[in-house]
């Protein structure tokens, strides 16, 4: 049994408490999900908003990239393309 290791609330510091734990299976090995959440409920409120802000900005950074990344290769193809000519 491993010993419980201290996850203190990123807002107020108050030590989370384990919501639910799920086991997930990712190719051979199985993995143990722990959700945590804050026992104070407004602040556990506060921090999801500002998970979602995180994610949300990491999905649009990440989605700019990919762009970014497209636009890239669309032009090397141009100029290949035209020193081929
Ligand atoms: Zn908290």
């Amino acid at each position: 049994m491993k010993k419980a290791y201290s996850n203190p609330c990123i807002r107020c510091g108050t030590e989370r408490i384990i919501l639910k734990t799920w086991k997930e299976k990712i190719y051979d090995s199985t993995v143990i999900n722990t959700e945590t959440v804050c026992p104070n409920r407004e602040c556990q409120k506060k921090v999801n908003s500002d998970n979602k802000k995180q994610q949300d900005k990491y999905i649009a950074l990440k989605l700019r990239s990919e762009q970014r990344a497209i636009d890239r290769r669309i032009t090397k193809d141009a100029e290949k393309a035209l020193k081929k000519g």
